[in-house]
């Protein structure tokens, strides 16, 4: 059976829509199916949604989260109920075409644990996320020792055994892409280019795409830390070839006021600090999230069948 995971946060007008697409590629032929919604605490009927194609077909099931966790969260929630041997995670706004399940499912059936996709464009991303997402992925390969591919999505099928190494996995502030790269397996991927939105608009706003930079970046790579010891000791050596200096002029007697030299020695110096104390002060935010040990999130209600597995995790 292939189970369909779908985060959904405010996505009312895209569910109906995209359960009928992928009815129109699926219901024809022989694969054993189910649908899981996941609603994200979103504010507007989704869930409603989500319970009226649950009534009228047995395979769709959908789970409500107590409030907006964020999509990494919400797939975990999804992936957590899913009881087929195929697992497949797509958006649910129409970005990730159900045209692709079909072949992606075969490239599995080629002898691959995980089929991941790559954009080769995303027709509604404008200028500035295309920008910034290319220079994260170059950031982050060149920060971390886990490599992924620029573009990638969270549109992807594993089977049985990959996903249960991914739900092993207990960590907080998730970063999906980084996290499958980095478990192995036979992974491969296939491109598509990512049609605009159905309808709505993008729940990553910039602060969101920030945030999930950061999550990305300090989860797979310390070296961000390493490099603000770098900066500090080159900024150090600086100071103290200065320091020198400057003792040398006033017992030459050319002391002069230096207003300029203290001006842009202190802003210099106060921009590293706070830099570094801010870069600290990330992997220290996510020690104290880990030390909590929280629970992922909560399930508020459910919709149609889907008992799914227990998982000591989820509290109910
Ligand atoms: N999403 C979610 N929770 C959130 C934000 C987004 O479940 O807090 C879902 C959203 O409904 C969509 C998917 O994650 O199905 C991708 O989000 P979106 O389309 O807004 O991102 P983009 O495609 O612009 O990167
Ligand atoms: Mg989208």
């Amino acid at each position: 059976m292939l189970s369909i995971v779908i985060p959904a946060y405010n996505e009312r007008e895209n569910i109906g829509f995209l359960y009928r697409e992928i009815l129109d590629e699926l219901s024809g032929g022989s694969l054993d199916f189910e649908i899981i919604f996941v609603d994200d605490g979103s504010r507007d009927d989704t869930f409603s949604e989500i319970q009226q194609l649950a009534k009228g077909d047995a395979r769709v099931s959908g789970l409500k989260l107590s409030r907006n966790f964020g999509h990494q969260v919400a797939l975990l929630a999804g992936l957590n109920e899913a009881r087929g041997d195929k697992i497949l995670t797509m958006d649910a706004d129409g970005q990730h075409p159900p045209s692709l399940i079909l072949p992606l499912v075969e490239k599995l059936d080629e002898g691959y644990d995980i089929v991941n996709t790559v954009r080769e464009a995303t027709m509604d991303a404008g200028f500035i996320k295309k920008r910034t997402s290319g220079m994260f992925y170059r950031m982050f390969n060149a920060l971390s020792e886990v490599r992924i591919q620029e573009s990638s999505s969270d549109f992807r099928i594993m089977n049985r055994e990959a996903l249960v190494a991914f739900l092993s996995i207990d960590e907080h502030n998730r970063f999906t892409r980084g996290l499958v790269g980095w478990m192995g397996f036979r992974q491969t991927s296939v491109s598509f280019v990512a049609p605009g939105r159905n309808s709505g608009k993008s729940k990553y706003t910039g602060r969101r795409m920030l945030r999930f930079a950061f999550d990305g970046l300090t989860a797979f790579s310390s070296k961000p830390l390493r490099i603000s010891t770098y900066l500090g000791l080159t900024i150090l050596a600086i100071g103290i070839a200065y320091g020198i200096y400057a003792v040398i002029v006033y017992f030459a007697g050319k002391s002069n006021p230096g207003w300029t030299s203290l001006m842009i020695s202190i802003l210099v110096l106060g921009g590293t600090q706070l830099l570094i104390l801010g870069i600290i002060g990330e992997y220290i935010a996510r020690i104290f999230i880990e030390s909590k040990r929280r629970p992922h999130y909560f399930i508020e209600r459910r919709a149609g069948a889907a008992p799914g597995a227990k998982d000591p995790r989820k509290v109910e």
